[in-house]
């Protein structure tokens, strides 16, 4: 399969082909019709694999450009250093997309992170900790959350963020897409998709 076959946006072809990717991995090519439907996902695959742009080729070839200052899409990871790597593909791919991403996690100055999200994104890619805290503090508005994605849940739920994450999603708009990663199905992921997804379609590679 060919990434034309996918029926993508001419801006983000452009950034493919910058980027060299000939053509999708398999997470991609199984990802892309099932986000594309609207129905929640959950995809079993490993880092490695492709799985970031396995989510995130289908939500910009959705995402309208606006210039809205409230986030439409959310993606949560377990670690700083996943939401700076998540960021900066975002970035790569969405070069000709006008895409405004934010980048929020713990350990560094939340005022500045403050600052940073009063200038709005389309996309916020986050730890559940600090975007918990910046949701309390009215930092990051939620209601225009239309889809959700929570990657490497099995690490996150590991790390101890059930409290953050289940705050967090019970605070989104109950109209939403929830889209999950994991590398393995435990007890706790079962658990956690059975709390919050509907139906969803399992992907797995
Ligand atoms: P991930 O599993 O999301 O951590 O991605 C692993 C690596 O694969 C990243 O460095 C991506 O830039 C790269 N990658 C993602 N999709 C493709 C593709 N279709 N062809 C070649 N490399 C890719």
């Amino acid at each position: 399969e060919s990434f034309n076959e996918l029926n993508i946006s001419k801006q983000l072809q452009y950034a493919i082909a910058d980027l060299g990717f000939e053509k999708p991995t398999p997470i991609q090519a199984e990802s892309f019709s099932v986000i594309m439907s609207g129905t929640d996902m959950v995809g079993i695959a490993q880092t490695g694999t492709g799985k970031t742009f396995a989510y995130m080729l289908p939500i910009l070839q959705d995402l309208k450009f606006s210039k809205q200052l409230q986030p439409r899409v959310l993606v949560l990871v377990p670690t700083r250093e996943l939401v700076l790597q998540v960021v900066e593909e975002i970035e790569k791919f969405g070069k000709y997309s006008s895409v405004r991403v934010l980048g929020i996690y713990g350990g560094t100055n939340i005022n500045k992170q403050k600052q940073a999200a009063a200038e709005g994104a389309d996309i916020v890619v986050a730890t559940p900790g600090r975007l918990y805290d910046l949701i309390i503090s009215r930092a990051i508005p939620l209601k225009m959350v239309k889809k959700v994605v929570i990657d490497e849940v099995d690490v996150m739920l590991d790390l101890g963020f059930r409290f953050q994450l289940t705050n967090i999603l019970e605070l989104l708009p109950n109209k939403r897409q929830n889209i999950m990663f994991s590398a393995t199905m435990t007890d706790d992921v079962n658990v956690f998709i059975h709390d919050f997804f509907i139906s969803p379609t399992t992907v797995s590679v």
